[in-house]
């Protein structure tokens, strides 16, 4: 087992050069260990990548598989705060060598695989494509900071997680407001009733 050392920044750390792999024959493989930050413009959203990936020559491609934890960082929906989203990421992806290691022929893809990642001319492995896919896929359609979150109050935009606000926070369906006017006012439903 080889354990890959030359990781560098996180995008880079993500092309691997498969050459040797691809020559060493079927069922060769690497294991690629991840630990990495990943840094943004603002360091208050630099975020974490760190996992293991095995990486299997099967004759037809090289297979990644592993799981990658990371935080990445994430706005709430509800309360509009930044805040880090903890993901666990399960990878199986195949990776398609467009030439022969041997030959230099042109390789295309098999029959069965209709849009495949492959592995460039160079013999070099992108993986960062196929996690930034994955982590897309990962990512929540409606963010939340907490399950619980309050979100923000509707009138005044204050971050109820934060206390609550002098708002008063009625229902809005005024179908009920009626109703809600005789609950609010005791005498005007004794009225009512002793006069219905
Ligand atoms: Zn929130
Ligand atoms: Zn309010």
């Amino acid at each position: 087992m080889t354990v890959c050392p030359n990781l560098r920044k996180f995008e880079q750390a993500m092309y691997y050069n498969v050459s040797q792999q691809l020559k060493e024959g079927v069922g060769s493989h690497r294991t690629y260990i991840l630990d990495e930050t990943v840094r943004y413009d603002d360091p208050a959203d630099d975020s974490t990548v760190e996992g293991v990936l095995d990486s299997l020559y099967t004759g037809r491609s090289i297979l990644v598989t592993g799981e990658l934890a990371m935080g990445v960082s994430d706005v709430c929906s509800r309360c509009l705060e930044k805040f880090t989203e903890h993901l666990r990421i399960d990878i199986e992806e195949e990776f398609f060598p467009m030439r022969d290691i041997n030959t230099g022929a042109a390789l295309g893809l098999p029959e069965d695989v209709e849009d495949g990642f492959r592995i460039d001319e160079r013999f070099t492995l992108d993986l960062y494509e196929a996690v930034r896919q994955a982590i897309i896929m990962a990512l929540p359609m409606s963010p939340l900071c907490r399950p619980d979150c309050q979100g923000l109050c509707p009138e005044c935009g204050s971050n109820l997680n934060l206390g609550n606000c002098n708002c008063s926070r009625s229902p809005v369906d005024v179908r009920w407001n009626a109703l809600r006017s005789l609950l609010d006012n005791p005498e005007q439903r004794d009225r009512n009733g002793t006069t219905g």
